[in-house]
């Protein structure tokens, strides 16, 4: 059975349990503090689980992509060198939201496995939990019972809380967990030793495929555990295992999934697939990883610095590394895999389709500059290399090892490896302690600790009215304290909010709290687990009290004038650099807006200001905003919208339009656009490949730029005292100046050479050696070894030189002879040198014949000069 028909298999057979089927969220996670990306099936629901939304289905399936590279989930290490865990996979899972529980979610899991997909029941096992004394909870009986319909008593294990308990984090609801694996060794070896003994004991053929969550109690941060008034069902089935099971394939590569990208990784190498475990493991490895860097960039994740953006360049670049190593491979190839994977999952994952061009792109550009740097690593690492092999100890500091792998992004495998194949080794332990150091560096930067909430009041939702008001009457209905970076604030949550939360670019309103007694500034606002959450420097005195929230009207409204600029740039953008011009990412903040784009060249001037001649003629029509809060997606689609692809849309959206542009926006705009009064673009620049910005101002923000820049045209025309026209007078002030350089470089080299004559003039012959001594004019001093190199070149006959001279308040010397004093010995440039050097507090060097100097004390300078004349004619005899 082909990959696609299973998924689809999985989709019908619970629609046919009534069960509503809903998109993949977007694995890249947005607003999200405890989260980077996707791990699991259950993490667009979490917000229901917590009780903060209502859902709109009790029963809902999907298919979710997931990653599990940091975290709590970390399988990187384990993908390529087993079968059966990857980076990203897909999640096949079925829920219900206080509706069905553990009898319907094992009779259903054991229907579709054995009857709908006819999996041999003879080879399935299952899990419960055994039970634990210090939660004070027993064994899950109820599940074991339900099992025990469809399996042998002795086919039903036992499963410790690190298997069979699961919970979302620290605190919040958790629940006990029936696994189901699979034994898919052959008859021989199953006869030899029972399934039961392997399960749970990472051995390859003998594995989970689905896991059953039965969330039923809070665990409160004090640890204890308490029930939850409603009962839910959290269920995920890795997609790619049962592929491989329905498939009958030794390894998750070999089904049709994978096995299209194995060949093409084979082609475009020229390595066979099975030569060597190597070789093998490197093409599991890049067919692994193009996955996840592909879904990741479509979902607008791009490859970066920090933190999810630094994981997907890691990503990119160990992919790269098992290429460079065990393929051979020295130029960039990984984006030519992306047709292949889109051929194969292109259908199920359109946005993968519809930003082709985009990762291909930037696929390429990293691998690029990746191989740069790999190349320069690796001699890095051969110098090391050779001098480490001159030493006593066959060891590598692991400080090197660690720069190798911070700013070369060298793996430590990768640096052990090469290492190893000339019999060194690294200093593990202190690699870790660096690793271990910058580590927690970046935990203290981003620590926050969280304190339980406070539940003053039960209003299940907290409504919105900030599209229609800016103040309201409100009650605090929870808060808790918070200490970032170890400074107490406190959350607050209302019962109804004019406050919008920092989303989709736009920063979170601030403003104030009033209450009769008291009045608490609110400094921002944020969305966590779709709560509206308040954030106070300090807890209102009478929490329970009736507050007026006000917003700060100011700093929204030119947010929202920014906000619909945003709309209407994008718009022009499209119109003006073509349909390819995608939203990448924005900041609406009340002083500027930042737009981020693909496009794959640089903006020209003109392009600029076709763009804000659009942008303003728009504002000059004063287009009124036509806004429907409750648009079907379907529908929000047919009409045009605009949507970020892989953003996270509830079935029913609020579409923002002006004139013909429509967008999928939760944001504040103006009324009309007229309210903008002024659109301008301040700078344009690129981000990344294939990614370009635009910041640009709006209204009083734009009226100040135009009036600044006209005030420096001002000043200019004032200072060059222009009459008229200024680009003339700025045009005649240039030429002049060159004209004057001309002139002065030339009077400039007479001056040098009647000084040069007056030095040669003025030398004293001491026993037929010329002998300078002379204290040159500042004008010269600038190059004093050019003067005395001229002097020796225009002298006959022997010669001696010293020059002094003051540079900006610093005083110089030099010291130059011909080359038979020199030679002979009679003199010495570098003696005399050092020895008079010493009257300025300097200090310098040379060779026999040539020397300098340069000091601190100008004054001493005649005192140098006098004492070289005494040396020389003492020398000279
Ligand atoms: P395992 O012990 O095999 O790592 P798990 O206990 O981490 O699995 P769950 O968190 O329960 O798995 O996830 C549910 C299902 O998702 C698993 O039963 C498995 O089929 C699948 N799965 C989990 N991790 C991966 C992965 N890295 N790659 C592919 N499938 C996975
Ligand atoms: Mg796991």
């Amino acid at each position: 059975m082909r990959a696609s028909e299973v998924r689809q298999k999985f989709f019908d057979f619970f629609k046919s349990k009534e069960h509503a089927i809903v998109p993949s969220a977007p694995m890249v996670v947005k607003n999200d503090p405890t989260l980077m990306f996707t791990n699991a099936g259950m993490n667009q629901f979490k917000d229901i689980f917590l009780g903060n939304r209502e859902p709109a289905a009790t029963r809902v399936a999907d298919a979710q992509k997931c990653l599990r590279v940091s975290g709590k989930h970390n399988d990187l290490e384990e993908v390529g060198h087993d079968t059966y865990h990857h980076t990203m996979f897909e999640m096949l899972g079925n829920w219900s939201f206080g509706d069905y529980f553990k009898k319907e979610a094992i009779d259903w899991a054991w229907e579709f496995l054995t009857e709908e997909l006819k999996v041999d029941k003879n080879r399935l096992y299952a899990t419960v939990f055994e039970g634990d004394a210090g939660d004070n909870v027993d064994r899950d009986e109820e599940a074991a019972q339900c099992w025990q319909q469809y399996l042998p008593k002795e086919r039903i294990l036992n499963g410790n809380k690190k298997d069979n308990f699961w919970e979302m984090g620290e605190s919040g609801p958790c629940g006990p967990c029936s696994e189901i694996h699979i034994d898919l060794r052959n008859e021989e070896e199953r006869m030899k030793k029972g399934g039961h003994e392997l399960v749970n004991k990472d051995h390859p053929e003998v594995i989970e495929i689905w896991n059953l969550v039965f969330i039923q109690y809070n665990r409160k941060s004090s640890g204890e555990l308490t029930a939850l008034p409603q009962k839910h069902v959290d269920t995920g089935m890795g997609f790619e295992r049962l592929c491989r099971v329905l498939q009958q394939k030794s390894s998750n590569y070999d089904t049709d999934i994978f096995l299209p990208l194995i060949h093409q990784i084979a082609s475009l190498t020229d390595v066979k697939y099975g030569a060597s475990n190597d070789g093998d493991v490197a093409m599991r490895v890049i067919a692994d990883h193009i996955r996840t860097i592909a879904f990741s960039i479509a979902d607008g994740q791009l490859p970066s610095n920090n933190k999810a953006g630094y994981v997907i360049r890691r990503i990119l670049r160990r992919a790269v590394r098992y290429a460079y190593t065990f393929l051979n491979v020295r130029k960039p190839f990984l984006s030519g895999l992306l047709s292949v994977l889109i051929d194969v999952m292109g259908e199920a994952y359109p946005e993968l389709k519809s930003q082709k061009e985009l990762i291909q792109k930037v696929i390429h550009e990293e691998e690029e500059s990746f191989l740069k740097t790999l190349a320069t690593g690796i001699a890095l690492l051969d110098k090391i290399i050779v001098e480490t092999l001159k030493g006593e100890y066959k060891v590598v500091d692991g400080k090197v090892a660690f720069e190798l792998y911070d700013t070369f992004g060298f793996p430590l495998d990768l640096t052990e490896l090469i290492l190893s194949e000339k019999g060194l080794v690294v200093n593990r332990r202190e690699f870790e302690k660096e690793m271990e150091a910058q580590k927690s560096r970046a935990r203290n930067a981003s620590a926050v600790e969280t304190g339980d909430w406070v539940v003053l009041r039960d209003d299940k939702e907290e409504e919105f009215v900030g599209y229609d008001y800016y103040e309201t009457e409100v009650f605090i209905t929870r808060y808790r304290q918070i200490k970032v970076k170890n400074k107490e604030q406190y959350q607050l949550v209302f019962n109804i909010t004019p406050f919008y939360a920092e989303s989709g670019g736009q920063v979170g309103d601030s403003g104030v709290l009033v209450s009769e007694e008291e009045k608490v500034e609110i400094i921002d606002t944020k969305k966590e687990n779709d709560l509206i959450i308040h954030i106070a420097k300090k807890l209102p005195a009478n929490p329970e009290a009736s507050f007026k929230a006000e917003v700060n009207v100011e700093k929204r409204r030119r947010a929202a004038s920014n906000h619909t600029a945003t709309h209407l740039l994008h718009k022009a953008l499209r119109t003006v650099l073509g349909d390819h011009v995608e939203q990448k990412g924005s900041l609406v903040h009340p002083d500027y807006l930042r737009f981020d784009f693909a496009h794959f060249q640089k903006v020209t001037a003109d392009e600029i200001r076709q763009v804000e001649k659009m942008v303003n003629a728009d504002i000059r029509a004063n287009i009124q905003v036509e806004e429907h809060r409750e648009v079907p997606l379907e529908k929000a689609r047919e009409m045009g919208a605009m949507a970020l692809f892989g953003e996270k849309y509830g079935d029913v959206v609020r579409t923002i339009g002006f004139g013909n542009s429509v967008e999928l926006c939760g944001g504040t705009h103006v009324h009309a656009t007229g309210e903008i009064g002024f659109f301008r673009i301040i700078s344009e620049g690129s981000v990344s490949a294939g990614i370009r910005r635009i910041e640009a101002v709006t209204a009083d923000r734009a009226e100040e730029l135009v009036y600044s820049q006209a005030d420096v045209l001002e000043e200019i025309a004032g200072l060059v005292k222009s009459k008229g026209e200024l680009r003339k007078s700025i045009e005649s002030l240039i030429s002049q100046n060159s004209r004057l350089t001309k002139d002065l470089e030339g009077m400039m080299q007479n001056f040098l050479r009647i000084e040069k004559q007056s030095i040669i003039d003025g030398a004293d012959n001491v026993n037929s050696v010329s002998v300078i001594i002379r204290q040159v004019k500042p004008e010269l001093g600038g190059n004093l070894k050019d003067l005395a190199f001229q002097l020796r070149n225009d002298m006959d006959g022997e010669m001696v030189a010293v020059l002094g001279s003051e540079v900006k308040g610093k005083p110089q010397l030099a010291v130059i002879l011909s080359d038979s004093l020199a030679e002979n010995g009679t003199l010495n440039a570098v003696e005399l040198i050092r020895s008079v050097a010493q009257e300025i507090n300097g200090g310098g060097g040379g060779q026999p014949f040539f020397a300098s100097a340069g000091g601190k004390n100008p004054a001493g300078l005649d005192s140098a000069l006098t004492k070289a004349k005494a040396l020389i004619e003492e020398k000279l005899g």
